[in-house]
């Protein structure tokens, strides 16, 4: 399969359709960027890699963050992490306080930020320098030492972050949390903020298309069978209340985030990512779907 071929295709066809939707403006650094940055990344496991547009130029990751963060607290935690966070899609949006009530602080999932506060938690409670291990695991997975944080991104969220101040309060309520509330948002902030490109994110994620491997130093970074179990929540909880939708139009494992990416893999075939900042209003960069709709249309390969 040429893969190749088929993206510049749907990436000019999709490029020109004029941007539906709008930047996120709830985080004053992100209502900065420009809506008209389009570009997107494939790796693939045989080693043939293809980007167009604006793939090279960083942006924050927001909430892909929730995907390592997760991978390196089931790490740490081992199954015990399902005790404090399930693996059942919410169907609310991304920073909904529905349903902590009645699950008595329990978060649906991980990829939600009630569940990435807990797993933000468990992270502080099993590292020592959590911020300084944290980015240096993520740098190490994508082969990038001078990866980092956005402090203005960070502290901008920090600003106006009082829905996820209500959550990790509420979740401490329930006592599952154990760390300071200040110190798990300041921590959760910084994930938000790790900047990436389409390409360095590609890159970082093809060990989720290739058994758990990381490709730049070919370490088993975690166990084949859980790799399977991330794949899954990836699949049913990676798009909050429009995860059906997405595999319905796309058939991939992936996820968004509020910067305008989506991060998606065919498992044994590639890993890609595409960056469009302006967000349809479940918060998914609308034409980073509609670019990987067509794109699974166009190769005939998805999970289905
Ligand atoms: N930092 C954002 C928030 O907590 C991340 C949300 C997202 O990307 N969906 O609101």
């Amino acid at each position: 399969m040429n893969y190749g071929i088929h993206l510049e295709k749907v990436f000019n066809d999709v490029g020109r359709e004029p941007s539906k939707g709008e930047v996120a403006k709830y985080i004053p650094e992100l209502a900065k960027i420009s809506g008209d940055k389009f570009g997107v990344h494939i790796s693939c496991v045989d080693g043939s890699k293809h980007s167009f547009g604006n793939a090279s130029e960083k942006f924050s990751i927001q909430s892909i963050s929730k995907v390592l963060s997760l991978l390196r607290a089931y790490q740490l935690a081992g199954e015990k992490l399902w005790n404090r966070v399930g693996v059942e899609p919410s169907g609310t949006a991304f920073n909904s306080l529905v349903q902590l009530e009645t699950d008595l602080g329990i978060p649906r999932n991980p990829l939600i930020n009630a569940g990435a506060l807990v797993v933000s938690d468990v992270l502080i409670s099993n590292l020592e320098n959590p911020k300084q291990e944290f980015i240096q695991f993520v740098r190490d997975l994508a082969g990038i030492p001078n990866l980092n944080y956005n402090e203005k991104v960070a502290q901008s969220e920090a600003l106006c972050g009082y829905r996820n101040a209500a959550l990790v309060n509420l979740i401490k309520d329930f006592g599952n949390i154990n760390n300071e509330v200040e110190e798990v948002l300041d921590f959760y902030f910084h994930l938000c903020s790790i900047e990436m490109s389409c390409v360095e994110m590609a890159e970082t994620f093809l060990l989720f298309a290739q058994d758990g491997i990381c490709p730049m130093n070919d370490k088993q970074v975690i166990k084949l069978e859980n790799t399977k179990r991330i794949n899954a929540i990836m699949q049913t909880c990676g798009f909050y209340d429009e995860a059906g939708e997405f595999a319905f139009k796309v058939g991939l494992p992936g996820k968004s985030g509020v910067g305008g990416v989506i991060v998606a893999i065919l498992p044994d075939q590639y890993s890609i990512a595409v960056w469009s900042p302006c967000l349809n209003e479940k918060g998914n960069s609308y034409k980073g779907m509609k670019l990987l709709e067509e794109f699974t249309t166009a190769t005939g390969y998805s999970l289905f």
